[in-house]
């Protein structure tokens, strides 16, 4: 192909009886002036078809012509080579041969076009002339044809996903789904993960399921602390709307053996949602679970808490010492973080350093250190502690105390005159004295330390909207609560009926109850010399202090909740007494 050796075209095309001599000199003239090839003056003119001319130039270069008409050639190959490349230099791949690439090109001298895809596909090519426009009809028809079945391929999955949704008794969903259909051209997945998060968010819950069982993908919602079932979708959308999640929330799709951890940010409405996810692979795939941290869920202040006002008073008085240890205690999920953020807003000033080691950090909050528990580098609760001290601080969180270690740095940053705030796992308040014994602590160091604990759940409250007497309630419930006829004659049970505020539940939020012990000098003196757990708690409940069942009892008859939610909380923590 050196120049050299070229040939003119005008030459082939005459001497192939193509052109007139006279008509051929005139187009050569007219191209030097308009500063126009050869072929193009030619087919401009009439004189030559683009089919002639592809074979002359394929002459003229000493390349193989290709006729597009009779020439086997698949929708399929058009993937060979990228689409910005083919529309680009109207180029259009054959297929393979022994690995290199059967590429039909409009015009030899296009140097780029060859170069580019040899680059992009890495692949030799062997190049065909062929005619331009056909190239391109060829081109820009299989690129509609796929399209159209893409589109249809996307229509037929949302109507099936509906019809299934729909058939699930899920017509609200089904709805959505089609009319995203209309409003854009996002994928199914898309628009059903959107679906899914939204709804969620808008309903309020707090975190959501996606389970996949043998046959379909289960979601549920927890809401107020009760799972239940939202949807279930098809089992063959379940590899798509798992790798959709797990690529928003920022994890390997392509590991599926072992559990991640990722994050989602997201606009809803006007807030921003910030959403902390988790995979966990299982028998029949991964399950993923999003939680939802609301910025406005912590800022409710300490009065939406649900404190009694003498409870309210004295919450006030604790977060405000000047040292001493503050201790908030329950199971997982019963409010405690939202509790203590509750406090620390509430003490949020200029005046005050305030730092925190937490083990997640759920909610940034401005003017706060807040310091990440990283075990995997070292990070932990007694090494950010230990660090904090030298950083002058007068309110400390520890996000929890999980062994002595942490206890042990976190008493003694009590006692050099900081206030800590901190969580321990106890069902109730006078067992953390027992529980940081348990973990080596000397019983002098807790007597001295702790100022306060309180002990809290949550539990849900009745919707306000569908709320009515109960005139009917469960003995069983009535018994376990020490709720007597005579309480009845001066008190009465409330319920919600269940409305569409709280989709039928008859609760609608939720809110804590609590136990909460100022430690006086007997109490102290219990837990100097180790005194057993009945004792303390009898000296608890002398020096003031209401139980979770007493508390809940004043939130029965207030008609906040029902019997029965307190009666759950006291069944399964034991708070019976
Ligand atoms: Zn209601």
């Amino acid at each position: 192909m050196a120049k050299a050796a070229r040939r003119h075209l005008g030459e082939i095309l005459y001497k192939a009886g193509l052109v007139e001599k006279q008509a051929l000199i005139d187009a050569i003239k007219a191209g030097q002036a308009g500063k126009k090839r050869l072929g193009d003056v030619l087919i401009e003119k009439g004189l030559i078809d683009e089919e002639n001319l592809a074979k002359a130039i394929a002459k003229q270069f000493d390349m193989k012509y290709v006729n597009l008409d009779t020439a086997t050639i698949t929708p399929e190959s058009l993937k060979l080579v990228p689409e910005d490349l083919i529309k680009k230099h109207n180029v259009l791949p054959l297929g393979l041969d022994n690995g290199r690439l059967k590429l039909a090109i409009s015009d030899p001298v296009n140097l780029d076009a060859m170069d580019s895809v040899r680059f992009r596909t890495n692949k030799e090519l062997d190049c065909y002339v062929a005619n331009p426009s056909k190239i391109r009809k060829f081109v820009t028809d299989s690129l509609d044809q796929s399209r159209a079945e893409e589109s249809d391929r996307l229509r037929h999955s949302i109507d099936a996903t509906a019809a299934e949704l729909a058939e699930a008794g899920h017509e609200f969903q089904a709805e959505v789904l089609k009319a995203g259909q209309v409003a854009g051209d996002d994928g199914p997945v898309v628009r059903l993960v959107n679906l899914i998060i939204d709804t969620a968010v808008n309903m309020r819950v707090s975190d959501i399921h996606i389970e996949p069982m043998a046959d379909r993908v289960r979601v549920r919602y927890r809401l107020d602390g009760v799972c239940f079932e939202k949807d279930n979708i098809p089992k063959n959308m379940q590899a798509p709307l798992m790798t959709r999640l797990k690529i928003l929330s920022g994890m390997n799709i392509a590991e599926k053996r072992v559990p991640q951890d990722g994050r989602i940010k997201r606009t809803i409405g006007n807030q921003d949602v910030d959403f902390r996810v988790s995979a966990l692979p299982g028998n029949h795939g991964e399950s993923v679970v999003l939680r939802i941290l609301r910025p406005d869920a912590v800022n409710i202040g300490i009065k939406a808490l649900g404190f009694e006002s003498d409870d309210y008073d004295r919450f006030q008085k604790i977060i405000r010492r000047p040292n001493g240890i503050f201790l908030v205690t329950g199971p997982t999920g019963s409010g405690k973080t939202t509790t203590l953020y509750a406090a620390l807003q509430e003490l949020n000033k200029p005046d005050k350093k305030i730092i925190t080691a937490e083990d997640p950090i759920e909610y940034s909050f401005a003017g706060m250190n807040q310091c990440q528990v990283r075990e995997d580098i070292g990070l932990s609760f007694d090494k950010i502690l230990r660090a904090m001290l030298r950083q002058a601080p007068n309110i400390i969180l520890v996000g929890e105390i999980r062994d002595g270690i942490v206890a042990d740095v976190a008493i003694q940053a009590a006692l050099t005159g900081h206030l800590v705030f901190s969580t321990l796992h106890t069902n109730d308040a006078p067992s953390a004295i027992t529980r940081l014994v348990d973990m080596g602590v000397k019983p002098f160091l807790v007597a001295s330390s702790i100022q306060a604990i309180m002990a809290q759940r949550l539990v849900r409250i009745i919707c306000k909207n569908c709320k009515t007497v109960d005139k009917d309630p469960d003995p069983l419930h009535l018994r376990l609560l020490n709720i007597t006829p005579e309480d009845l004659k001066t008190n009465s049970i409330y319920k919600g009926a269940g409305c569409s505020q709280c989709n039928g539940m008859g609760y609608k939020g939720r809110k804590g109850i609590f136990e909460m012990v100022e430690l006086n000098n007997e109490v102290r003196e219990l837990a100097f010399s180790k005194a057993p757990i009945g004792e303390l708690r009898k000296a608890c409940i002398a020096s003031g202090m209401r139980t979770l069942m007493e508390d809940g009892k004043l939130k029965i008859f207030r008609g906040v909740t029902t019997p029965a939610e307190i009666a759950a909380v006291a069944q399964t923590e034991g708070v019976v007494t």
